[in-house]
């Protein structure tokens, strides 16, 4: 399998993981014009693409959404809430509505929605298999409810949302109501708590771990790799950033690394 960041942070998000010549899309939350960008620095057509899908109705996840999948004529997979919450009008023909705990198999792979706390309509979160590895996309979470520990014990790939340092975040010049909101357990996930359930559910299976969905106000790439490489003596670790897309990474390449103990 292989996976990257096409985007990642809370101003857009955009993951792509693919198997073969079955390739699918997490949101699409940047404009259509930088996905294109970044997918032709990647090597990606984006006219391969076999569905879309998205995790909740924010614009941060859906931006770029109707162009992107009206150009390319890409199916788009999300729950009769984020359908309504986005009052976007995509072509009925593209639009698939699912269960917020679906399994959609597209060729080879499969999608696994994984219900979630978040300030959204019916919003999940996506784990992708191909029946042995499992590439988990975890952002966008409230707390670190059952389902994201159970994602976590069995994610051989794991992108974690790390959004806010708690200091930064309430010293900080948001209002008092947006910062009751990003820490209310409906919103995003601390550092400090990202941490406290990377090293408490990760298991020996885990070989990447990828932290994304930085604030920009409230944390920094350096303060999260300070938190967490410490910790990550044995497993591959990167940082999605809001600013460019992440290395094309194959999951291939990660397993001989970590047998050769490079
Ligand atoms: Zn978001
Ligand atoms: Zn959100």
């Amino acid at each position: 399998m292989k996976y990257c960041a096409i985007a990642s942070g809370s101003n857009g998000n955009c993951y792509y993981v693919a198997k073969g010549e079955d390739a699918v899309l997490i949101d699409v939350g940047i404009n259509t014009k930088h996905i294109e960008l970044r997918m032709g620095n990647l090597g990606i057509d984006p006219s391969r693409i076999k569905a879309v899908f998205i995790t909740h109705e924010h614009s941060d996840h859906i931006r770029g959404l109707s162009v992107f999948c009206k150009r390319y004529q890409i199916p788009v997979y999300w729950t009769a809430g984020t359908c309504q919450g986005s009052r976007l009008h995509l072509p009925a023909h593209l639009v698939h509505i699912i269960a917020a705990n679906a399994r959609i198999n597209i060729g080879e792979i499969s999608v696994l929605g994984i219900p979630k706390f978040h300030d959204a309509k019916e919003p999940c979160s996506f784990v992708v298999t191909d029946g042995s590895t499992n590439v988990s996309i975890m952002t966008d979470l409230g707390r670190g409810c059952d389902n994201v520990k159970h994602v976590i014990q069995h994610s051989d790939v794991l992108l974690l949302e790390s959004n806010y340092d708690e200091e930064m975040l309430e010293g900080g010049r948001y209002s008092y109501y947006l910062k009751n909101r990003i820490r209310s357990g409906w919103g995003h996930i601390s550092n400090k708590t990202s941490l406290e359930l990377f090293l408490q559910y990760r298991s020996s299976r885990l070989k990447h771990l990828i932290l994304g969905h930085l604030s920009e106000q409230n944390n920094t790439v350096e303060l999260v790799e300070q938190i967490f490489l410490p910790h990550c003596d044995h497993i591959k670790f990167s940082i999605a950033t809001r600013y460019q897309e992440t290395d094309m990474f194959y999951l291939e390449d990660i397993l001989q690394l970590r047998q050769i103990g490079a």
